[in-house]
This record gives C-alpha cells, structure tokens and sequence, in this order.
C-alpha cells in the first residue's frame, strides 16, 4: 500500500471500528461478529504502530468500550475501567510471557481464570453496604445500573465485613436463560440477541429493574478495584480468595501457573472442556500474580501490561468471495458453492462454503469479489453468513445466475414452488455421474474403492451409461484407466460383485428416486419384499403406510412407470443383483428395548462404530436417528469433539451416553 492507501484505510478501519462498536456496545446488537471487529481493530493497530502519526486522537484503539446511554445518571470510576490486551495464539502468549520476564524477571507467578463473556461492572460498598453499581461505559464515566444489579441473586448486598471498597465482576447471563430469552423473544415477534453478552447488556441497560429481574443473570466478582494491597493483599490469588470470604461469588476454576506452557496447558483444558459450562466464556485471562509486579510493568491507555485475554479460535471469520461455483446435482438442481480466499476458520483452513441455493445469494445480496462473514460451527459444513456491505466496492455487480446448465448447455427451468433451478436433460452428463457416485456411495450400494474420480473417468471413457453397466465391467477395462493397478482393479471387481447381494433398502436409495431418501427406502423395502412388488404398488397402497406422503407415493409411481426404468430393473436383475429385502424386518409391537420408540441424536466422532451402524443399530431396535437436538430428543450420544448439539444436549437437560454405553445399551 502507498501512502495515500494506508491513509485511506486507516480512515476506514476507524469508521468501520466506530460503526459497529457503536451496535455493539450501545446498542447491544453487533452488526458483525466479534472475530470481524477483531481483525478491523488488530489491522489498525498493526499500521498504527508502524505509523504513530497516523494515529487519530478518537482512534478505537486509544479507547475503552462505547458511550453513556441517555436515561441514566453518570458514575465517574475512581480507577478506570479498562480493556485486555489479546493473544490469539501460542505465539502472542509467547511474546507476552517475553515482555513480562524482561520486565520483572522470572520470578513470577500467573493466574488463569476463564474469560466469562458478559459485561464489566463495577460494585461499590460502603462499610459492607452495596451503594452503587455502574457499567463500565468509555472506561472513566459508567452508568449508574445500581437498581438492576440489586435483581441479581449473586451480588450481595451487604458483605460479611463492614469494609468500604470497590470490585470488579462480570455479568453474564447463563446459556440456559438465553436460549429460554430468545425463544420467548422469538415467539413474541422480537428480535433475538446475537449472544448471551449482548443479552446480558441490554438486560442490565433497562430503565425498568423489573425487565433485569426476569432474565436471571449472574455475575462472577474477579478483582478489587484499585491497589488491592490497601486491604494487606499481597497478590491477585489472595484477592480472590478474600473476595470469597466477603461474600462475593468468585469464579471456582481459577489457577495459579508458574510458566508459560502450565497457562497453555490450562487454555488447552478449557478449550475442550467449555461447551460444558453452564455459561459462556470467550477466552481465558492471564494475569500477572503479584501486586510488586502488577506494579513494575502498568497499564496502557487502554489495558494493562500485567494481562492478557486469549481468544479461543474464532467459529466466524472473514474473508474474499472469489467466486460461485455452480454444481450440477443428480437430481439436476444447480447448487452454488462460494470459492474462498483460504482463511483459517475453528483451527482449520476453509476454502469453499455452501451458498445453499439461489435465494440465499439474492436475500443476503451476495457478490463474486464481496467481503463475507463465513461461519463453521461444530461439525457443521462451513457457511456464508453474511456480507460485510460496509466493506463493498463500488460497482460490484450482483450476482445473476446462468440460463443454461454449466454441464450440458440446456436450457435451465424452474420448477413451481422450488427454490432451485434445474437441468431437466435425462442425458446431461453432470446429473449422471452425480448418480452414480451417489449410487456406489457408502449409505447406497456402499461399493469400496469406487471413488468420484474413478466414476468420472469410466464415463468419460464410455464404460458406464448406467448403474446396470457397473456390474459388466471387466477387469481389463478397469486396468486401462489413469492410476488403476491390477491389485486396486481386482478389489473393485470383488467389491462390485459383493455389492451385488446388498439388501433392497440401499438399491432402492441407490437409483436416487426424488422424494425417497434412506429412510423411506427402508420402509419401503420392509413393506413391499422385493423390486418388483414395489414396482407394481399404486399410489393408495403406498400411503397408507405410515411416513409415505403423497409425494413420496406420487415419485415412487411415476419412476417405475417409465420402460427406461423397467428395463434397467430388469437388466440389474439378469446382472445377478439382489432385488429384494434381506435385513431384519422390525416389528415394533415385539420390541421392548430401552431405545425403542426414542429420538436419538449422535454427535462428535464415535470410535467403535461408523455413524451408519450406530444409526442402524438404534432403528433395529426401534429407535429413531434424528440431526438435531430439540425438547423432543431422548438422548444424545456424544463421541470425541462433540460440539454444539452436546451443549444444547446438556443446557435443555437431555441425558448423554458415551458411545460404550450406547454399545451396551445395544447388546
Ligand atoms: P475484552 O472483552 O477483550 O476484555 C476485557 C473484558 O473482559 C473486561 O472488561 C471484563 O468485562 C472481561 N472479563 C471477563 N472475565 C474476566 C476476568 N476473569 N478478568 C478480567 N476481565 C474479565 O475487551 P472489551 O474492550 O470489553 O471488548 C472487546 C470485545 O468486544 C472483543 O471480544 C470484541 O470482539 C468485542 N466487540 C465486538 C464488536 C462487534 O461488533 N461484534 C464490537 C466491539 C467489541
């Protein structure tokens, strides 16, 4: 960047940081999410001490929080209220652990306590009183919120000693009562809070105590305000063990580490270990231990030397759209993927993310060059969750989805009341290798080694038109493909000729029918034995089965009507494929298993069994393998890494097995 760009820039960040600062911190509604703000504040902060002249006086970074709200009296802080400097990794820790030491030396000690994600308050006490308490505001004048605070159960209002003094806390409102708040808030036709901080901001921020005295909040106390040592303290650690004693509720999984890599240790702790806590926290807060050296090294303008806040990895980030892809599905509908400017999202690099479908792209607005907001949470496939408007370049041109498919150059229709458009060519080549891919798939025909590539090229070669032609397949003709030795050429053919005595259930998914999926491919396959029965069934006799709509039956008719269809039937049929049920039929009136009749949901990684034969497991025995947690759900089956579902799974008080005890539920 020229001189004229980075002051451009820097004049940018600062109407970018003031903007959505303004939403955050007056507002209590974010316009982007933290990780954003984040990388806005730490840009400005790169070029600014690069070039302090170009350091504006109401600069973000030479400031505390927001502005005062109107409707509240002024509280002018004793001490100020600042910030925490971040670290977003082992390396910023590093040069934080070498900036102290070079300070004060190395003997030393820190605390770790968990960074709760609320808002910073300040309570003062007069001989063991409460009379006052105050947000933290710009960081010198807050807002005196004294009759909210007094709603909240966790602070005292009078302290087992008759001591004048000040303390710092967080309040915070806990993940259950946030999601009870927005399902109120959303069933009330009102805007839902972005996260519990924000909740618990706008809770507090209320002119009316009664509004903060029906959202449950809470607060963790973690310092005295001003020189702790005025009360004979010696150190953080005593402070919050004297705070225990006064009272005050001081959060319990405090540590004192004695190196760098012991606070790693406990980051490393914590990052797994936080979807379990009955609230939030946004990272973990280093401080220095002893008031001598909190002394030594003191404070910016802004937060002080002696501490630091390290931010878990970010689940939002931000990034450039290069491009949209449009993919071809088996079924013909045209889904976009948008193509990234790589970008390191929850600790991995995310290139492409879903767009989901056309609408998507028009109600966010979306365009190929935009700024985006891409989010991965939990097992989640990355999204885009918003565009960055502020950030747009002027004449971006929105974004117009082609006339003709990308594969075979046919007109592209829409069918009434879908969302997609579609490729209706029987022949387009896209829509035909989709099939087969999804034919030989794992949850379908589940044929080992028979990977996309493979299919790709026995297409293009002209192998394969059909699913029928896998089964003629030599392997001579496989040893002619690109990277096919005669050891992979001879587990493909014994892996397509085991293929062949699959039961119906996955046949039936295979030929990829509109409307059946795998599950209804098993109820059909249970109800009518065998291909040909099925194929014969009327539109009545399949929805008087229970779980077969009328869309279902509608697709199911129309597919075997068709000759193509009966001949491909037929000719799998002469290949010596299995066209009939083999699996175990489940009568649910014989069950009486723990599981049956349940919802259950699996999460994380599962060590013992596939997903697949977990699920098939549980419908064994009559249960029900559901996505997502809800009230409805009965159980929650939680492997390594479980994410977001676990959390939900324990704030709504769903029990939890670990995969041994679904294994021996089973058995
Ligand atoms: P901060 O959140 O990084 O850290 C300081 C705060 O941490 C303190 O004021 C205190 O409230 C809190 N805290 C929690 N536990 C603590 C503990 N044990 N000891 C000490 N302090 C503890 O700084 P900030 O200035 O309050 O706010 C910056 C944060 O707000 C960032 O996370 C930023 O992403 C977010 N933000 C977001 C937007 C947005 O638009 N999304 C805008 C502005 C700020």
């Amino acid at each position: 960047m020229d001189k004229v760009q980075l002051e451009e820039r820097v004049k940018e960040l600062n109407k970018l940081l003031h903007e959505t600062g303004y939403a955050y911190y007056v507002k209590d509604q974010p316009l982007v999410p933290d990780a954003v703000y984040d990388q806005y504040l730490n840009e400005l902060i790169a070029i600014e001490s690069e070039f302090p002249n170009l350091i504006y006086p109401d600069s973000p970074t030479q400031r505390v929080g927001g502005m005062i709200l109107q409707g509240f009296y002024k509280v002018p802080h004793t001490y100020p209220m600042l910030s925490l400097a971040n670290a977003f990794g082992r390396d910023d820790l590093d040069d934080f652990d070498r900036r102290i030491r070079a300070a004060i030396g190395d003997d030393f000690s820190y605390v770790c306590e968990l960074k709760i994600d609320g808002l910073a308050i300040s309570l003062s006490y007069e001989n063991g009183v409460f009379v006052r308490g105050a947000t933290r505001g710009d960081g010198r004048v807050g807002e005196d919120i004294t009759e909210n605070l007094k709603t909240i159960r966790s602070i005292p209002l009078r302290l087992k000693e008759p001591i004048t003094l000040e303390v710092r806390g967080e309040a915070y409102m806990p993940k259950k009562s946030f999601i009870a708040l927005n399902e109120f808030r959303v069933e009330n036709e009102e805007e839902k809070f972005a996260n519990p901080r924000n909740a618990a901001a706008g809770s507090l921020r209320q002119l009316d105590p009664k509004i903060a005295a029906s959202r449950n909040l809470a607060i963790f106390v973690y310092a005295i305000g001003g020189d702790g040592e005025a009360y004979q303290l010696d150190s953080h650690a005593q402070a919050l063990d004297y705070l225990d004693q006064l009272g005050f509720n001081t959060n319990p999984e405090r540590q004192t580490c004695h190196s760098i890599d012991e606070v790693q240790q406990y980051i490393e702790k914590w990052t797994d270990k936080r979807l379990d806590l009955p609230y939030e926290i946004d990272g973990i807060v280093v401080k220095v231990n002893r008031y001598v050296h909190q002394q030594d090294l003191g404070f910016t303008a802004k937060s002080p030397r002696w501490a630091t806040a390290y931010k878990f990895p970010a689940e939002e980030v931000v990034t450039t759209l290069l491009n949209i892809e449009l993919t071809v599905g088996r079924t013909g509908t045209l889904t976009p993927t948008a193509i990234l400017e790589p970008v390191q999202v929850a600790g991995s690099i995310v290139g492409r993310a879903s767009l989901h479908n056309e609408d998507l792209i028009r109600e966010k607005d979306i365009r190929i060059g935009d700024t985006v907001i891409i989010r991965k949470a939990g097992d989640i496939i990355p999204e885009v969750v918003a565009v960055v408007l502020a950030e747009r370049k002027e004449d971006l041109p929105a974004f117009k989805m082609p006339t003709h498919c990308p594969a075979c150059d046919s007109e592209l229709v829409r069918i009434e009341d879908e969302v997609a458009l579609r490729c209706v060519n029987p022949q387009c080549p896209a829509q035909i290798t989709e099939g087969l891919i999804h034919f030989v798939s794992r949850n379908a025909m589940n044929v080992d080694g028979l990977g996309e590539k493979v299919i790709e090229q026995l297409f293009r070669e002209g192998l394969i038109h059909d699913v029928a032609d896998l089964f003629t397949l030599t392997k001579d003709q496989l040893l002619e493909l690109e990277r096919m030795g005669d050891k992979s050429a001879s587990n493909l053919i014994a892996a397509i000729e085991v293929s062949k005595q699959n039961s119906m259930e996955r046949l039936l998914f295979g030929l990829g029918i509109r409307h059946v999926g795998e599950k209804g491919a098993k109820i059909l396959s249970e109800e009518f034995g065998d291909m040909k029965s099925l194929a014969q069934a009327t539109v009545d006799q399949l929805t008087v089965i229970h779980e077969i709509g009328d869309k279902m039956a509608d697709s199911v008719v129309r597919y075997f009507d068709n000759e193509e269809v009966q001949k491909l039937i037929q000719r799998l049929d002469t290949l010596g494929v299995n066209l009939s049920y083999t699996g175990k039929r489940v009568d649910l009136t014989n069950l009486d298993h723990v599981l049956t009749g349940k919802t259950i949901v699996l999460t994380g990684k599962l060590e013992k069994l596939t997903r697949q034969e977990a699920k098939e497991k549980i419908e064994q025995v009559g249960g029900t393998v559901s996505g997502s947690v809800s009230k409805k759900t009965d159980v929650v089956v939680a492997g390594e890494d479980a994410g977001s579902k676990l959390d939900k799974a324990r704030t709504l008080g769903i029990p939890v097995w670990d995969e041994n005890r679904l294994i021996e539920e089973l058995n």
